[in-house]
């Protein structure tokens, strides 16, 4: 028998620091339609922030993307590609790094440093990055990531770092549907991860 409820929105995802917009307007799979405007209006989870491609807002771009951001209430960081970026990452004003760690010895160099700003820096997708997590600083933070982790057998690529890591959830969102972590929420609850929230909600 059919039911009826009143729709809903309050948002029940705790977090979510990987999203992208039409900053990141070099990234194919990114739709007009992915605000800044739109992501802060969905409102999927309590604490949001948006993590543009630092080669898309670099330069004279980023202060106009850092205030669209702030002026939405979300909180601002940026996706390092790897160490050739890291020049450049250090120069922007950023809660937070979300960061592409491949499986050589300059990129993990390259975590070491953005970590010494003391921001957060979060290590993206590593599986399919095929980052070396005995190689990664302890006190990076491990995202599982809705769009990617699924593809990979993350029981042995994450499995055996659930006790040394923190962990973050991160939908890396390029269109609004994508704006979820369902995915990710079954794998993290499978490993008995405890997710690690990084920043206050912004009172909006
Ligand atoms: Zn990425
Ligand atoms: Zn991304």
């Amino acid at each position: 028998m059919a039911t009826e409820s009143p729709a809903q929105r309050s948002p029940s995802i705790p977090q979510d620091l990987h999203i992208h917009t039409t900053f990141s307007n070099g990234d194919g799979a990114i739709l007009p339609e992915q605000t800044v405007a739109m992501v802060a209006a969905v409102g999927h989870a309590k604490v949001v922030g948006i993590s543009d491609h630092l080669e898309f807002v670099y330069g004279r771009g980023f202060d106009t993307y850092r205030q669209e951001v702030r002026r939405h209430k979300l909180h601002v960081g940026v996706e390092v590609n790897g160490h050739d970026w890291i020049d450049d990452a250090l120069g922007v004003d950023v809660e937070y790094y979300v960061y592409h760690c491949r499986d050589v010895a300059a990129d993990y160099r390259g975590a070491e440093r953005l970590l010494a700003t003391g921001r957060p820096v979060i290590i993206a997708h590593p599986l399919v990055l095929e980052t070396n997590l005995a190689r990664v600083p302890d006190s990076c933070f491990i995202e599982i990531n809705n769009r990617y982790v699924w593809r990979s057998d993350w029981r042995a690529g994450l499995g055996p770092w659930v006790g040394r890591f923190r962990f973050v959830i991160g939908s890396d969102a390029h269109q609004p549907h994508w704006l979820n972590q369902n995915v990710a929420r079954m794998v993290a609850a499978a490993l008995g991860v405890r997710e690690t929230v990084l920043f206050d909600a912004w009172d909006r």
